[in-house]
Formats: C-alpha cells, sequence, structure tokens
C-alpha cells in the first residue's frame, strides 16, 4: 500500500488533501479513484489509512478511517555527518541510511573531502537529497522522513553538539589499530530516546588534525571492525549494528 506523508496533524474521520506533488502521484499515476486506500504518516509521525472519498480537477479528497501502531522507529535518533563523497555515492548513502533508520543527515565539508560543493548549487543538491530521503521513508514504511541540514564545516557542527546525548566519530585508524571495543560499549551506554552524532570521513577519511579537534570537543574515536569500508558503507553498518543491538537480539 502507497504511504505519503502530510506536514499537519490529523485524527480519525478527519478530511484532509495531501500535498501537491503526493496528489498528483495518486490521482494521475495511482488513478485513484473513490474507496482507494492509502497509509499517511502525519507531522506528530502517527500512522492511519485513509481512503479516497472524493476527486475533482484532478484534487483528490482523503478521510482518515484507522490509526496503525506500527513502532519501526530505531529507539534512538541517530544522525550521520559525513564528509562529501561523489552524488551518486551521497545519493545511495541516503536511500540506505534511510532504509536502516537515520533519523537525520549533515552533509560536512572536511579537509580531505575529494569534492568540494558549490554554494550556489548547494540549495538544489539539498532538495534533491531530501527527495531520496522522503522516497525512501515512504518505501521503507517509516514514520519520518530524515532531515538533511545543510552543509557545514567541522566548527558549525560544534554549534550543535549540545542537542546529543552521544557523540562518536568513525575512525579509520582505530580500526587499522585493532581496538574495536567502543561501538559494543556505545550500545550499552544508550538509553531508549538518546540522541547520537555520528561523524564519517569521506573517501579521503579523516584528517588527523580533525580528529585532534573532534576528541577535544568530547567525540569517542569508534571503529566499525577490521575491515576499511567504503564513505557510503560506514554510516550503513553502523545503523545496522545500531538496529541489531536495540531492536532484533
Ligand atoms: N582513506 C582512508 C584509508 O584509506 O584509511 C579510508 C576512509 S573510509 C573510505 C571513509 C570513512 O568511513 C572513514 O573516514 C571512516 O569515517 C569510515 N570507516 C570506514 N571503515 C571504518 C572502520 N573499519 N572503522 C571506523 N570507521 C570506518
Amino acid at each position: 500500500m502507497q504511504r505519503y506523508f502530510i506536514d499537519e496533524s490529523l485524527n480519525l474521520e478527519g478530511i484532509f488533501v495531501l500535498e501537491k506533488d503526493d496528489n498528483h502521484h495518486l490521482v494521475n499515476v495511482m488513478r485513484a479513484q473513490n474507496g482507494f486506500k492509502i497509509e499517511v504518516v502525519d507531522n506528530q509521525s502517527h500512522l492511519y489509512l485513509a481512503q479516497v472519498i472524493e476527486v475533482e480537477n484532478r484534487q483528490a479528497a482523503l478521510k482518515v478511517f484507522q490509526e496503525l501502531d506500527q513502532q519501526v522507529e530505531l529507539p534512538i535518533s541517530v544522525t550521520i555527518a559525513s564528509g562529501l563523497t561523489k552524488n551518486d555515492k551521497f545519493d545511495w548513502l541516503i536511500q540506505k541510511a534511510t532504509e536502516t533508520g537515520m533519523s537525520a543527515f549533515i552533509p560536512l565539508s572536511l579537509k580531505r573531502d575529494v569534492v568540494k560543493w558549490d554554494a550556489k548549487k548547494t540549495p538544489k543538491r539539498i532538495e534533491r537529497l531530501e527527495k531520496i530521503a522522503k522516497e525512501a521513508a515512504e518505501q521503507s514504511h517509516r514514520l519520518m522522513i530524515p532531515s538533511i541540514y545543510d552543509l557545514m564545516t567541522l566548527n558549525q557542527l560544534f554549534e550543535i553538539t549540545d542537542d546529543f546525548d552521544h557523540l562518536v566519530v568513525l575512525y579509520e585508524e582505530t580500526a587499522k589499530q585493532g581496538e574495536h571495543q567502543a561501538l559494543k560499549q556505545l550500545m550499552m551506554d544508550v538509553k531508549p530516546g538518546d540522541r547520537v552524532l555520528a561523524v564519517f570521513g569521506s573517501e579521503g577519511g579523516l584528517d588527523e588534525s580533525e580528529i585532534q579537534l573532534l576528541m577535544s570537543k568530547g567525540f569517542k574515536e569508534t571503529s566499525l571492525g577490521p575491515r576499511i569500508l567504503r564513505a557510503e558503507t560506514a554510516p550503513i553498518y553502523f545503523l545496522s549494528a545500531v538496529s541489531f543491538a536495540l531492536e532484533i537480539n
């Protein structure tokens, strides 16, 4: 069943219309007529079943008829902050990180990035990543769409670290030194509702000066195991480990 997100609070028997693009999809792509059922998630992350009650001038009106109780979100909120990788890899990262439960994404400008974002094109890139996150959230039946933040430098990231309960930097050199305990310790330390900020390097990795800065701000160097993962793979491994530790074992 198709799932849509709506930026308003819904309730049982409530009547509503979808936002422009979603209405177009429902009416013109799904060719919905009266009685057509959808899943809809409101801005309180409540999931409902709704059905089309009228289609007029290509605008569908829908009525909520059942609330569904589906706990599909990770018990903790994970924000992924990653150095800039090539477009298609970022697209893939956002899609897979949404499927594996990411709450928010921060593109980070780091010293060893092989890609630089042109300031004028950044808003369009963010818009593109938001669209990918929305589609992946619908497909994976999430109850929220991950937020995509604007491009940040490390100093700008440090301005928001107080919003988080745990700060980790996934560091390849920690892995190479064979120190793999930190991730398990993090999973033992987190409590439901905690907010985790996880920093990742891009293809070039993290510069020693960046690691020193991150550690001075309270970030814990953490290994993802003995193999060196691609920049787009590492966040997915991290989110999968969180899911395994907190959801399915
Ligand atoms: N250029 C680096 C090198 O050759 O050592 C590799 C960087 S890796 C492609 C990109 C990012 O993924 C790293 O900066 C780190 O954040 C993360 N990463 C990859 N494998 C990891 C591991 N085994 N442990 C911790 N972080 C890892």
